[in-house]
């Protein structure tokens, strides 16, 4: 389906600025529904008499209900822009019974502010190739719903370590310490809400972590208006599928609760915690199929991809921009000669052969050259606090056991440890 302008016909898009449907060319925000074809259903197959009414040609390619071209569809693709004549094409075919999802949060962030963002993020990034954020580059930026798997999670994390405290003190020549150990156990009731894992191939695993989190109080139920103008996917692997994803996220926030409630007992804070195992029973799981705002924008630097992806509600931009190492490496000859010319300088106030100086600028233009070859990722933002609301955890078991002493003995003049 697309939809179309009731002024001027033009095809419309939706503006995140304006939270609705524009018309690009008159600016109208009254649209009309135009399909491409009335009950399309999983499975119809479209024969020479019904190709045209199911929105199909008989070869099976989806006709674009604006020009009537054939498109060959991507194995996922719900929603796409008709490579011939632009139209904002949804494919409601992919969208009905088991993908329909259940709500999506529309984009907030609109192209124009995406691609300022890109420009601002490396504007202070001096060593990026110039092309990165020309005009012409960021063409190619894409907006993209992203099938998103939420899983609702009860959960009891029952977690075991021994807790070790040490207190030291001497005795005339003599360093004592005292190695106390506790057996630590803590069991949290927690509910994990909307932990997403993203279900699209195309997007790689650790960056819907990075892009993460969405704030799911603000999605909407499923509205094809909010997709026009988008591309989207359906989802690529089933709520089922992906679990195993989901668990390991339970896994890693888990394990950080728990030691954040593990960090004190009665007898005050542990130095170290050793023999750390945590045991995730689930007692329910209920996965949400959602779609999430996502800006794409694919960038190649000598034959290798640099994706950035920004995450379109909250404006999290992740991606490693490439290093131009020429240019690095003439900004590092430029530091280094100065720092040669003040290190030579020196050699002759103070008193130091003046080849030092040279092999001081020389590391020292190296150091900086091979410290900025590698420019920093996106940093992870997200924890256990994210998933795990205050009022969905209860700390049930919290014992702390006295296993026993140990003692260290060391002689404070010759530096021998022994042991009692
Ligand atoms: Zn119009
Ligand atoms: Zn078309």
């Amino acid at each position: 389906m697309i939809y179309k302008c009731k002024n001027c016909g033009g095809d419309m898009e939706f503006d995140p600025s304006i939270g609705k449907m524009k018309c690009p060319f008159c600016d109208s925000t009254e649209s009309e529904e135009v399909s491409t074809g009335s009950e399309i259903k999983d499975g119809d197959v479209a024969t020479e008499e019904t190709a045209q009414e199911l929105g199909y040609s008989a070869a099976g390619n989806l006709l674009c209900p604006n020009c009537g071209c054939e498109i060959e569809l991507g194995k996922f693709t719900s929603a796409l822009r008709c490579p011939a004549c632009d139209s904002n094409i949804i494919v409601d075919s992919r969208m009905k019974g088991e993908y329909r999802p259940e709500f999506m949060t529309p984009f907030k962030i609109d192209e124009k502010k995406a691609k300022e963002m890109i420009k601002q993020k490396f504007a202070t990034f001096k060593f990026a190739p110039r092309d990165l954020v020309s005009e012409a580059r960021l063409k190619k930026i894409q907006g993209w719903y992203m099938p998103t798997w939420f899983y609702d999670m009860d959960t009891t994390l029952d977690y075991r370590a021994v807790g070790i405290k040490e207190t030291r003190h001497t005795e005339g020549n003599t360093e004592v310490t005292d190695i106390d150990s506790y057996d630590v156990n803590r069991v949290i009731d927690a509910r994990f809400g909307r932990l997403p894992v993203d279900a699209a191939n195309d997007l790689p695993d650790e960056m819907m972590d990075l892009l993460a989190p969405f704030d799911t109080r603000e999605s909407v139920p499923y509205d094809s208006r909010y997709m026009s103008g988008f591309y989207s996917e359906q989802y690529n692997q089933t709520s089922a599928e992906l679990l195993p994803r989901a668990e390991k996220q339970v896994e890693t926030f888990g394990r950080s609760m728990c030691q954040d409630s593990a960090k004190k007992g009665p007898q005050g804070t542990y130095d170290r915690h050793s023999n750390e195992q945590m045991n995730v029973q689930y007692h329910s799981v209920i996965p949400h199929y959602g779609l999430m705002p996502v800006w794409k924008y694919d960038y190649t630097y000598k034959d290798q991809p640099y994706p950035f992806y920004i995450n379109g509600q909250t404006g999290k931009l992740v991606g490693t921009a490439p290093v131009d190492s020429k240019r690095v490496w003439s900004f590092a000859a430029i530091v280094g000669a100065v720092a040669m010319a003040v290190a030579i300088g020196l050699s002759f106030l103070i008193d130091y052969p003046w080849i030092v100086g040279a092999v001081i600028g020389i590391i020292i233009g190296l150091i900086t050259g091979f410290a900025n070859l590698h420019p920093a990722a996106g940093k992870v933002t997200v924890n256990a606090a994210t998933y795990v609301a205050q009022e969905n955890r209860n700390l049930r078991i919290a014992t702390d056991g006295y296993m026993g002493r140990e003692t260290k003995t060391r002689q404070l003049n010759n530096n021998n440890v022994n042991k009692k």
